[in-house]
């Protein structure tokens, strides 16, 4: 029985894609092992979002090269989204790879994987108008939250977005697949699930659009909490807001990505809103969902991004003020359309002092925002021990970080916590 080791790098929807190609290796006669040393098989499932993203695939695979030498026979692959932004590039024969699949290929993995035990090097990287893998129902290993993908690929083209070319075109998975899994996770003792997709909020399957799907996920017994991520923007229909604000099972924390704070950035970003339409939006959801948390994606040294346009973003973040936000400077991709047409001008230096200044800010108002849940008791799904020893962490609704004295709660069960403390980023509190 061929042995199989596979390595995640990147985001929710990769962990995701590992939990489906495990399902179909195992599917196929392969055995899952989590040791690389025990396995015929090695592969690193990548991500393609920032140059550093890269580099650390690479270096792993330049010292993956030494596990070859000393096991010749081991198939080395690389799928995800290097696979499908590089190509062929990676089977070059100076970095060792002999299988490549892009994120719509895993069907053929294990066609792939036998074809190079038998020599040569084989790629797939063809996407797809179709695959949603819905039949395909991964299997999970015990905790709090269970990701499900609804959909794939993207149709917005934001400038500096690999995505579109590493994942392709939009497609929404059949409501029912997704029921079903959620009745799966249930019945596994999942009581939270987080809906995946590139921009959740273009969802639609026949007349199934994304309210009604969260709505069906809803009705599932045993399933207490739902997430969903990532919204944009520029599509955030009524009915969804009134079911984050009706349903008692949608939690009241939305992922809104900004991305930067001003109109001509905006525009060259191809973000399809403008500052202001993006302020009334977040404070249409503040005023209709009580309790709601904002957090949000900020990148900062997009091409031309001047210091006063850097200003506009810090507006927006000191007059929206998030819960909490990733914060990136601006990494140029291969096969974006920033990358064609607009040179990366904004020097390294000015990209750290304004990502340093914009966290600083970040930093006080998540305070300031943390500081108002100090005194009250809020019910933390827990996800597991904390740092600290005797410790033990979960996420109240709004997805803030509960630290508290270990009750003996296990991941996946809920507990009251008396909050007495707060930080930038956690909640420090007491089980009541
Ligand atoms: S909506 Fe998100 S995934 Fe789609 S192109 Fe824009 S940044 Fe990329």
């Amino acid at each position: 029985m061929k042995s199989v080791y596979v390595e995640t790098y990147g985001c929710q929807m990769n962990e995701y894609d590992t939990e489906i190609v495990k399902t179909i290796l195992a599917q196929n006669s392969f055995e899952i092992v989590d040791d690389v040393e025990s396995a015929s098989v090695v592969l690193l499932n990548t991500c393609s979002v920032r140059e550093n993203a890269h580099r650390r695939v690479l270096q792993r695979l330049s010292i993956l090269k030494e596990l070859k030498i000393r096991r010749p026979t081991v198939i080395l692959g690389v799928i995800g989204c290097m696979a499908q932004n590089l190509k062929t590039e990676l089977l070059e024969e100076k970095i060792g790879v002999d299988v490549i699949a892009g994120p719509d290929s895993y069907r053929n993995l294990p066609d792939l994987i036998s074809k190079a035990i038998g020599g040569g090097k084989l790629a797939d990287v063809l996407l797809s108008r179709v695959e949603t893998y819905s039949d395909v129902f991964p299997t999970k290993d015990e905790g709090a939250n269970a990701f499900i993908v609804v959909m794939r690929g993207c149709d917005n083209v934001c400038s500096f977005c690999v995505v579109p070319s590493t994942r392709g075109r939009e497609r929404s998975r059949d409501p029912e697949g997704v029921v079903e899994e959620a009745q799966r996770l249930a019945s596994m003792g999942f009581k939270q699930v987080t809906l995946l997709g590139q921009n959740v909020n273009s969802y639609c399957h026949d007349d199934c659009d994304f309210a009604e799907l969260v709505q069906s996920v809803s009705r599932v017994d045993g399933i207490r909490r739902i997430r969903f991520t990532s919204p944009h923007p520029k599509d955030f229909p009524k009915r969804l807001v009134d079911v984050v604000r009706d349903n008692p099972k949608v939690c009241s924390h939305i992922h809104l990505p900004l991305q930067a704070g001003n109109d001509r950035i905006l525009d060259k970003m191809r973000r399809t809103y403008t500052q202001r339409e993006y302020c009334a939006l977040a404070q249409h959801l503040r005023s209709e969902i009580p309790e709601l948390a904002l957090s949000t994606d900020i990148i900062v040294g997009f091409p031309t991004e001047t210091e006063e346009e850097f200003q506009d973003t810090l507006s927006v973040v000191r007059e929206v003020e998030f819960d909490s936000a990733f914060m990136f400077k601006y990494s140029e991709r291969k096969g974006t359309l920033a990358e064609r047409k607009y040179p990366d001008d904004v020097s390294d230096e000015a990209k750290t002092s304004r990502i340093t200044r914009l966290v600083e800010l970040q930093r006080k108002i998540s305070f300031k925002r943390n500081s108002q849940c100090v005194g009250r008791v809020f019910d933390a799904l827990v996800e597991g021990k904390a740092k600290k020893p005797n410790q033990i962490f979960g996420r109240n609704d709004a997805n803030r970080i509960v630290v508290f004295p270990d009750n003996g709660a296990k991941p996946g069960e809920f507990v009251s916590v008396k909050i007495h403390e707060a930080t930038p980023n956690t909640l420090i509190g007491k089980a009541v």
